[in-house]
């Protein structure tokens, strides 16, 4: 099938199990903003766990913060926002669609990109064992010629890019012949820049209203708390302060389901430390950063770093961690060495002094700032589409049949324990219950006796348990059950006593955490 198809497929099991519903779908939706549905929440929740513990548990000089959305709208003079928060936006003048040409000009890119590694792909299967991938790049004509152009092209770009030359961009979508997808013409505008904060007004005085920005990243959440936590924490650099928060940005191309939101959620932790040791530090995060995401297991060869063209203005080094998405390779997460720049702002703005004594060195300094940014939303995306399977099956009555079955990490499953009895009477809805209430208080339990046995493994399938256990009426004489494993179907007859024992050891955080050493 289409990855394509498979995207939509995801999109609408997404809404029909409770995982994600388009915000104020009764009033025909809200572009680009997202609810998340009684099985949504509990994975959103998960995956916050699973990366705030990997944070604050693993690290000892790690500690986090909770900021306010609102902050004072100097901040944002600061940092930069007010003034470069731009995306670059052409419109296509037939179809009266907006796009970022810088989107268009990376995914102009990926195509010739795909050319090569199609035909990589192919000589790799014609020449087998005796393939050397090395040679084959370094030789083949067609591979050579795609790849000089992928280098012009990126080489034109960047430059664009880092000089802000809005025509230059323009003018590279013209020549590379890029169409708008909706009309399939190149009836292009010039290129403008557009502030991607939303504002607002606070309170109400005698000369007006104070307009506030509804924070378009949590990081400076940490910034402007860096004294308050370094002073009341004791804390020595090089330490962390972890943040997990919504953020709003006006999204122009609000595009791809949750991958691209108005309204999203951040997890960042700044990294504080010694000016000159920071490049150090940003190698050690991205190896831990990459060995987090690598630990659910959805297979290594579908993550890789991607360095990128234009740096902000406030990095020395930037990397993005990108997953392979059914719509191809994106970002998921940014690691950005940012210097010293937003501390230095803050000291300027503020005119308050935002430094750090450092014992060893018996001096006083302005912190360097190693930042690791992940975007829950996207890490929900991930997980759900790296999740997703469709499998041929044999029925009960041994008919083909399909099966759509979440393989979610068990950590990370919004329901881990099914119980199901196998008739509604003789007194097995008690019985499980009773499972129910011994093992509710360890890990997220779910009580369901509609319909038939193999109907309810299916619902539980697509939501993801990994985990169901059926009470019948041998389990009354001897507190034996069924237990069901979601990914390989397989099914034993165990004793109740063993539940808590066999379901822990699968769903711990414990487990993964240990992984991560
Ligand atoms: P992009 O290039 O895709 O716009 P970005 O480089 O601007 O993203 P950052 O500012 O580095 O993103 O933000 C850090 C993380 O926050 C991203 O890696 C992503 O996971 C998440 N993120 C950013 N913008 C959005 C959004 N509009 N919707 C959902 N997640 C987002």
């Amino acid at each position: 099938m289409a990855q394509e198809d498979i995207f939509k497929k995801l999109v609408a099991h997404c809404k029909e199990y409770g995982f994600v519903f388009q915000s104020s779908e009764i009033y025909d939706g809200l572009g680009a903003v997202y609810d998340y549905g009684q099985n949504g929440v509990e994975l959103k929740n998960n995956i916050k766990k699973y990366w705030w513990d990997s944070m604050v548990l693993l690290h000892e000089n790690v500690v986090g913060i909770d900021s306010a959305i609102f902050m004072h709208p100097t901040i944002w003079k600061a940092s930069g926002h007010v003034d470069a928060f731009n995306d670059p936006l052409i419109d296509n003048k037939d179809s009266k669609k907006r796009y970022r040409a810088d989107v268009l000009i990376e995914e102009q890119l990926a195509k010739i990109e795909d050319k090569i590694n199609k035909e990589v792909e192919k000589a790799a299967k014609r020449f087998g064992d005796a393939f050397d991938e090395k040679q084959f790049r370094e030789t083949n004509a067609r591979v050579l010629e795609n790849q000089q152009k992928w280098d012009a092209l990126h080489n034109r770009f960047a430059k664009a890019l880092n000089d802000g030359n809005l025509e230059e961009l323009r003018q590279i979508i013209v020549d590379e012949e890029i169409a708008c997808p909706v009309s399939g013409t190149r009836n292009w505008t010039e290129v403008r820049q557009f502030n991607l904060m939303f504002a607002t007004e606070m309170g109400s005085t005698a000369d007006g209203a104070l307009k506030v920005y509804l924070r378009p990243e949590t990081a400076q959440g940490i910034f402007v708390n860096y004294l308050n936590v370094q002073k009341t924490g004791r804390m020595k650099i090089p330490f962390g302060i972890a943040q997990i928060g919504k953020a709003f940005r006006n999204e122009i191309v609000a595009r791809q389901f949750i991958f691209r939101m108005r309204e999203f959620e951040q997890m960042e932790m700044q990294f504080f430390v010694k000016p000159g040791t920071e490049l150090e530090w940003f190698e050690q995060w991205k190896e831990t950063r990459m060995k987090w995401h690598q630990a659910l297991g959805f297979g290594s060869e579908n993550y890789r770093f991607h360095v990128h063209e234009k740096l902000a203005h406030y990095a020395n080094a930037a990397v993005d961690v990108e997953f392979k998405f059914p719509f191809g390779f994106k970002e998921v997460e940014g690691i950005h060495s940012r210097t010293n720049f937003d501390l230095s702002q803050h000291q300027e703005y503020s005119g308050k002094k935002i430094q750090y004594f450092d014992p060893e060195l018996g001096e006083s300094y302005v912190p360097y700032v190693v930042e690791t940014s992940i975007g829950v939303d996207r890490m929900f995306l991930q997980v759900v589409s790296a999740s997703y399977h469709e499998e041929e099956v044999i029925s009960a009555n041994g008919e083909k049949d399909t099966r759509v079955v979440m393989k979610l990490p068990p950590v990370l499953a919004p329901v881990k324990l099914a119980v199901l009895p196998l008739v509604k009477k003789d007194g097995l809805p008690e019985k499980a219950r009773e499972i129910i209430d011994s093992l509710k208080f360890d890990f997220n339990c779910q009580y369901d006796e509609k319909d038939s046995i193999g109907k309810r493994y299916r619902r539980m399938d697509a939501i993801g348990t990994p985990f169901c256990v059926t009470i019948d009426h041998q389990t009354l004489e001897d507190n034996t059950v069924t237990i069901r494993y979601r990914d390989t179907m397989e099914q034993d007859r165990v004793g109740i006593d063993k539940l808590l024992g066999i379901i822990s050891e699968e769903v711990s955080f414990k487990k993964m955490f240990t992984n991560l050493k």
